[in-house]
This record gives C-alpha cells, structure tokens and sequence, in this order.
C-alpha cells in the first residue's frame, strides 16, 4: 500500500510532461526539471572542483571555476523562483477571474429565477401544458446554473482565504433534521430508505448554520446520488467527548480504491459506474471539506468499491 503511493509520488515527480501540462509551463520551466538540472550541475561541480584542486597548484584558477559554478546555480535558482512566481500570479489570476465571473452571473441568473417565478404564479391558467412544461425546464436548468456559480463563488472566495462563516450557536440535530427534509424528495425519487438516528439531547455547536447545511446536503445527496436504486442512507449523530461526529452510511458503488486520495480534490469525479447516470461538477466535497475545517471540525470518509461509504464529520461542542 505504502510502496504503490510511494511508487505513484516518485513517477508524479518525475513525469515532467504531464507536470508542465498541469502548470501551464514549458518542460523545461517546471521546477522538477530545475531541480535535476540543478542537482546534476552540483554533482558536476564538485566532480570539477576536485578535479582542479588535485591537478592544479593555482589557486586562481580554482577560485575561478568556484565562481563560474556558482554563477550557474545562481542563473537556475533564480529560473526557479521565476517559475514559482509565474505559477502563484496565473494561480491569483485565476481565482479573482473565478470570482468576479461568478458574482457577474449571480444576478442575471437570480433575475430570470424571478422572472420564471413570476410568469407561474401570474399566468398558470393562461399557458399550455407544453409551455408549462418548457418552462418547468428553463426553470430546471437556470436553477442549476445558480447552483454551480454558487459552487464556484465559494470556491473562488475558499481559494482566497475569504470565506466568511456567520457562526452562531446551534443545536445540531435541529439542522440535520433540516438538511434530511430537503433530501427525502431525492431519496424517493430513487427509492431510497433515508434515515436519520438523531440525538435524544440536544447537542449545541457554534458554526454557520446555513453552510452547514450546505455541507449536510452535499454529503446526503452524494450518498443517495451514488446508491444505486432500493439502497439505503443512514445518517447517524453521536457525542464523543468534546466532540460531536455525524456520519452519513450508505451502500451504495463505493469509491476505488486508487482513487479515494484525489476525492477531496477540486472538480474531481470518481470513474465509478454512476458517474454517466449523474450530474456533479466535482466541487461539493471540496467546499464541503473546508466549510467544516473552517468551523474547527474535521471530514473524512472510508469507502469500499462495490459495498458503500462512510462520510464522516466531527465538530467541536460549543461551551455552556
Ligand atoms: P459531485 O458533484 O461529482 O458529486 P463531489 O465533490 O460531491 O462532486 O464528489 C466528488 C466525487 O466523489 C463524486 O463525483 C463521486 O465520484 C465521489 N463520491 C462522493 N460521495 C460519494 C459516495 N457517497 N459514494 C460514492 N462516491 C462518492
């Protein structure tokens, strides 16, 4: 196990056609490739400078050829830290661009929302069956689009380290039991028995409620998402110590193994057999691993291929 993650990091590291791709840089401008070339000039040079120091008495021109490699190191040090700095600006580029484009599309979107609401609740009678039934699916679709800005928002503001949390004290159970009401018409649709084991006590933690939610959502609807029909969702709250821990179980396609470091990754989806039957864009663990390790928290999961999976959350117990 050690020795394929092992074996998996050295030809990540190594493999500097793919790095550059990822970087948005030439081979030779990624920093592995600076880095050997580097190490290969000290080898080198310590090679030369004994070389010299054992053939020659004269020290001019040792402290020449000291100073002809140190030259070298200092040209490749800084190709590095160039790269580096090209890589952190395209990086901030990127994230303002992500959130500037999403707070643009914020409001047009919230608009034709309004709008769509508006013609339903003014004309029900005055339209047919086919433009009710367009409708409903202009509706579906923007309210989607909402959805993924919304995703991106966060993510861009995550990146940013801006993510504002609204922390108040709350009992757990009573958003649970908030975040299980929106699911249910999810679970139904796929015939999913959807239970929820709560706690007879109430348990007080100090979060913001509505992103809290968020993350709630994006683990139930993942759970139901990725089991198949007929399946089962349990949702589960203990207090354990200082701590309260939600796990949420289901029995559904599991996560390959190979794949289960990357989950936590952004935009990244799993090649299990569900991903054609379902829509994700691959950012709601992402956001949703943030949300609770910015309240103090901790997420994890643990996953078997073919059998389910466990996504686990724990957060601290707010002091009476
Ligand atoms: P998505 O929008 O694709 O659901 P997420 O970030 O929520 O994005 O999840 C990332 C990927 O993790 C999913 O595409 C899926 O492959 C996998 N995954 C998440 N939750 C589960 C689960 N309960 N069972 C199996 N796979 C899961």
């Amino acid at each position: 196990m050690l020795g394929a993650k092992l074996k998996k990091r050295i030809y990540n590291e190594f493999n500097l056609k793919k790095q550059a791709e990822e970087l948005g840089l030439k081979v030779w401008q990624t920093p592995s490739f600076l880095f050997i070339v580097m190490g290969f000039v000290i080898v080198v040079a310590i090679a030369g400078v004994y070389f010299i120091s054992n053939n020659y008495d004269s020290p001019d021109i040792l402290v020449i050829s000291e100073s002809v490699v140190v030259s070298i190191l200092f040209i490749i040090g800084n190709f590095i830290i160039s790269s580096v700095d090209q890589v952190a600006r395209a990086n901030k580029m990127k994230t303002e661009f992500i959130s500037i484009a999403s707070h643009q599309l914020k409001t047009p979107i919230a608009e034709i929302n309004w709008q769509i609401e508006l013609l339903l609740s003014k004309f029900p009678g005055g339209l047919s069956e086919k433009q009710q039934l367009l409708i409903g699916q202009i509706a579906h679709s923007s309210q989607k689009m909402a959805r993924l800005v919304g995703d991106l928002l966060d993510v861009a503001h995550i990146d940013q380290g801006k993510l504002a949390l609204n922390k108040e004290q709350i009992n757990l159970c009573d958003i649970i039991n908030e975040a299980v009401m929106n699911q249910r018409p999810l679970a139904s649709a796929a015939e999913i028995e959807l239970k929820y084991l709560g706690s007879a006590v109430p348990l007080e933690v100090l979060v913001d409620r509505r992103r809290i939610v968020v993350v709630l959502d994006n683990l139930i609807s993942n759970a139901i998402k990725y089991t198949g029909e007929k399946g089962r969702v349990e949702i589960l709250l203990e207090k354990k110590d200082e701590l309260v821990q939600v796990c949420i179980r289901d029995n559904g396609v599991g996560i390959p193994r190979n794949e289960q470091t990357d989950i936590f990754k952004k935009f990244f989806r799993s090649n299990n057999k569900m991903k054609n039957n379902t829509e994700g864009t691959g950012l709601g663990l992402y956001i949703a691993k943030n949300i609770i390790e910015q309240s103090g928290g901790k997420l994890w999961f643990q996953s078997i291929e073919n059998t389910g999976s466990e996504f686990f959350f724990s957060l601290p117990l707010a002091k009476a």
